[in-house]
């Protein structure tokens, strides 16, 4: 929405200086550039992004035509006092403009060789098109003429004086439409000549026609505004000043900056530069362009260009621009021109640069430069390159990459001309990250029939158990409509390397009828959906996606020499693991998840879930057995069964990691996560085991929690069932002793962990059990076998007593996905209903599921950090919450000064790169 009222306000305001309160002049309010520079690049903060690189420009000799900035602290003192101006800001606008009549051999307002300028907005970091810009100003009845004479071009001269007061009575005067369904009153009024003329093109109109168009112009604004069109040019400038000062606060910039974190004091700085002209004839033009390829990082020379228009005509999408290589053969000398500015610009920002030019009469001017915004895999192509070619430094070039664009290197992406075109009806939370397309199945089997057909699938469930194991493994992608992003479904997700949206609330599922609604579409199983899994957008129909050639190559089925994209991962890798501190470990269940893992770089599990080992085949009917039992005799019964499979499992595991350190985390169901809601699984339950349908489902009544999360989980259900925790103690240590024992033996290094902690009377019950059953495997086979015993850190009252509980714990690991949970006292599950709206009230800045609430749970691990190292100094310290895959939450636990962080295996390569630039940014 724009914003008239307010500048109407701003231009009002006008020469409004204050003359109550001093400004406290710590710095100059007019910063020169050109002949003069007084700015250079380091001073963002005063000069904005765009003031700041203007002045490092002219001060290494690039052509910049010469202008001046006023710095953002009169921005804020503008709105300090009422959008009025320091006292001496006046005087020292106009010595500027003084400077800039004399370079340009011009005047301003000078009837025979006018000098204009535009005025632009500039903030710290660059906000593109949020703000008011105001091109062509100083032009007025008289200068018009003068500017007509001394081009020798009228017409032209004309179309500036048209372009101006439409820029100006838009931006300044607030003459717009009247709503979003009216057009824009200035356009209106061309379209109206170009009709009456017969003339289809703007081109097409003559000196005189403009002339015409100039008169209906100022007409329009006098009735709109009661006012003239400003004959002043001073009066002018102070308008458009204000106008710029004021678009600050505008309804798209104030969005813009919730969006991206920028805040509110910064302000913006006003940069006020002599007007060059791209449209004063076939040797002039205008154009944009990048020292590198945005998309790849490809060292080839990126842009477009307009022959004989102004800048915003590329902006404005009215005329087509050309391909930069075009320029070449058009204007070869230009072209030339702009090739050596593009090295220069390189080798003196040390990144790729994005910049605006215009060239007047076959001269180039500068305009603009910043660091080009680029893709995660343009991102990293052009850091190693960068290094290669001795423009950074390997620490420079680390810093340089953002550490979730790793991630672009190793999941599925959607062809982007498909995405662009299909239907999007709906989002979700992004939870596993990744392109995925196929075709719909509600269920676990229905995936499993549709994925043995040949067929992609995605699985679409409003939540999921460990039912749905079989049916994830079998889909491309899992979609569900309630849970968050440390749900059950996202995190099963992300460690099997699945493309997974979650908690998408404006989707509803009816297994009944078998359809997915979304967005007005209802689609029946078997038909196509497609999910983005790194932005949560959900499509109607298939989208073509590809594997990483990175993962490719770590799964055997590409040689690694065949892929460049692999060299430049490599490379990355390499650099990040010679600085960072941290250690990164993994999450895995499984030998397979492991060998993952260990290809992305893991260098031990950080968290085996136990409970997650039976998800598979018969194993949970089992596991379901023993929950279920109702004494210790049928416990016993079920736990003899799960016995061989755990040792096999930790065989597995330790083979696969190989002498790295296995923390194996001791049961943790959640009751409701395993036990069957479904009437047919509960029917087919009792059948496999023998038992009365009536007796499963009392069992399953007796067993209901109001709070599963809550409730008998973690170190309760072995307190209150110890011959659960020795099965597991046992089946670790038997495993243990036949991997070291073996004919090829293996070093083994297991970790044994205690969840859901609270009171050091919780662990020692539990210790007590795990040293017995320890030393009994451990003198049955003759052999010593080196462990640790520790706990999960994930109540509040954990690291409220981290003192007294380090006494007995040899090592922490904050569980934060249960630590937020607590702390926050919010599901990990039910964030959905509000989420959106904590989001738009700035309540929460990220999802403190995803991102460590740094000021809360963080404040907890640091005083349990801070007091566990009291009673054991050489506390052993890690964190395997899903947070540890988070690049901001990996930062925070290396100045926390933890050993470890223990994150999904696809998080793997971006945690390396995350703690490498955790462990630079401390050093700088
Ligand atoms: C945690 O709570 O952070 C954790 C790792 O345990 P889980 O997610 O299995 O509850
Ligand atoms: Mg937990």
């Amino acid at each position: 929405m724009k914003q008239s009222a307010m500048k109407a306000k701003a231009a009002t305001s006008s020469t409004k200086t204050s003359t109550t309160s001093k400004a406290s002049r710590s710095h100059p309010y007019v910063y020169n550039f050109g002949r003069q520079t007084d700015g250079n690049a380091s001073m963002r903060e005063l000069l904005g992004g765009k003031g700041a690189n203007l002045a490092e420009m002219a001060a290494i000799g690039l052509p910049v035509p010469p202008g001046f900035t006023i710095s953002t602290e009169v921005c804020t003192y503008f709105y300090a006092h009422d959008r009025s101006y320091p006292r001496a800001l006046a005087g020292d606008v106009k010595t500027a403009i003084g400077l800039v009549e004399a370079q340009m051999k011009k005047t301003f307002g000078g009837k025979d060789n006018p000098l204009l300028v535009s005025v632009r907005s500039g903030a710290r970091d660059s906000m593109p098109g949020m703000m008011d810009t105001i091109l062509n100003l100083g032009l007025n009845d008289v200068t018009v003429e003068g500017l007509a004479n001394i081009s020798g071009n009228p017409r032209f001269a004309w179309d500036c004086y048209r372009r101006f007061i439409q820029m100006y009575g838009d931006v300044v005067m607030g003459v717009q439409a009247a709503d979003e369904e009216s057009h824009d009153p200035f356009h209106e009024l061309l379209d109206a000549l170009k009709k009456s003329l017969g003339k289809a093109q703007d081109s097409d109109l003559n000196a005189a026609d403009l002339q015409s168009l100039v008169a209906q112009y100022k007409e329009l604004i006098r009735k709109r505004t009661g006012k003239a069109f400003p004959q002043d040019v001073y009066e002018q400038l102070w308008g458009a000043i204000g106008a710029v000062f004021g678009s600050w606060k505008n309804e798209r910039a104030i969005l813009y900056r919730q969006q991206y974190g920028i805040p509110a004091e910064w302000g913006t700085a006003v940069n006020v530069q002599a007007m060059v002209f791209g449209n004063a004839g076939d040797d002039s033009a205008t154009g944009v362009a990048f020292t590198r390829d945005p998309a790849n990082g490809e060292k080839s020379f990126y842009g477009e260009y307009l022959v004989n228009a102004q800048g915003e005509d590329v902006v404005a999408g009215v005329r087509t621009p050309k391909p930069i290589a075009a320029m070449e053969k058009e204007l070869p000398e230009s072209f030339a021109a702009l090739e050596k500015v593009r090295t220069k610009l390189e080798k003196h920002f040390k990144d790729m640069q994005d910049f605006e030019f215009t060239i007047e009469k076959g001269r180039l001017f500068m305009l603009q430069t910043r660091n080009g915004k680029r893709t995660g895999l343009a991102a990293i192509r052009i850091a190693v390159e960068m290094v290669k070619e001795k423009l950074m430094d390997q620490r420079t070039a680390l810093l340089k990459i953002p550490a979730e664009s790793v991630d672009s290197l190793l999941v599925p992406i959607f062809d982007t001309k498909s995405q662009k075109e299909a239907q999007m009806i709906g989002k979700g939370l992004p939870a596993g990250p990744g392109a995925a397309t196929g075709r719909i199945a509600f269920t676990a089997a229905a995936a499993e029939i549709e994925s043995r057909k040949g067929n992609k699938v995605v699985l679409c469930r409003t939540e999921t158990s460990p039912d749905d194991l079989k049916g994830m493994l079998y889909s491309q992608g899992i979609l569900t409509t309630r849970g968050g992003v440390s749900s059950h479904a996202a995190l099963v997700a992300r460690q099997l390397g699945k493309v997974c949206v979650c908690g998408a609330g404006e989707v509803t599922i009816n297994y009944e009828k078998r359809t997915l609604s979304a967005g007005g579409v209802v689609l029946q199983e078997g038909d196509y959906i497609s999910i983005n899994g790194t932005t949560g957008a959900i499509y109607k129909g298939l989208i073509e996606s590809a594997d990483s050639e990175v993962k490719r190559v770590l799964e055997g089925s590409m040689k690694p020499e065949k892929s460049y994209t692999y060299e430049l991962f490599q490379t990355v890798m390499e650099w990040s693991d010679k600085y960072r501190r941290l250690r990164i470990r993994t999450n895995a269940d499984t030998p397979a998840m492991a060998e993952t893992a260990v290809a992305y770089g893991a260098e031990g599990i950080g968290l085996c879930r136990t409970e997650h080992m039976f998800f598979e085949g018969d194993r949970i009917d089992y596991m379901r057995q023993m929950i279920l039992a109702v004494d210790q005799v049928q416990r016993q019964e079920a736990l003899k069964k799960l016995l061989p499979f755990q040792r096999k499992d930790f065989v597995g595991l330790f083979k696969a990691m190989a002498g790295r350190p296995v923390t194996i985390r001791l049961l943790d169901p959640p009751l409701h996560e395993f036990l069957p809601q479904d009437d047919a699984v509960r029917r087919q339950l009792a059948d496999k085991l023998g038992l009365p349908l009536e007796f499963v489902i009392e069992r399953i009544k007796a067993l209901h929690e109001e709070n599963p999360m809550l409730g008998c989980r973690g170190c309760r259900l072995g307190i209150l069932y110890p011959e659960i925790t020795e099965m597991q103690v046992r089946a670790v240590f038997e495993a243990a002793a036949s991997v070291m024992t073996a004919k090829n033996p293996v070093p083994v290094n297991p970790e044994i962990m205690i969840p859901l902690v609270g009171f050091k009377q919780e662990l020692a019950d539990q210790l007590a059990i795990v040293h017995r059953v320890a030393k009994e495997v451990m003198t049955k086979n003759g052999i010593e076998i080196d462990y640790l015993v520790g706990t999960m850190v994930e109540v509040p009252r954990a690291a409220i007593t981290a003192e007294e509980i380090a006494v007995q714990a040899q090592f922490f690991s904050f569980g934060t996905n249960d630590l937020t949970q607590t702390t926050l006292g919010l599901s990990r599950d039910d964030m959905g209903l509000f989420y959106d709206e904590y989001q738009r009230k700035e309540i929460y800045n990220k999802n403190p599921f995803a991102s460590l609430d740094q000021t809360g749970v963080g404040k907890l691990m640091q005083f349990a950090v801070e007091n566990g190292r009291k009673s054991r100094p050489d506390l052993k310290l890690g964190i395997c919450g899903e947070h540890a895959g988070d690049p901001d939450s990996i930062e925070f636990c290396h100045r926390l000064g933890l050993h470890y962080v223990s994150c999904s295996p696809p998080r793997v390569p971006i945690a390396r790169l995350a703690a490498a630039q955790a462990a630079l940014r401390e050093k700088k």
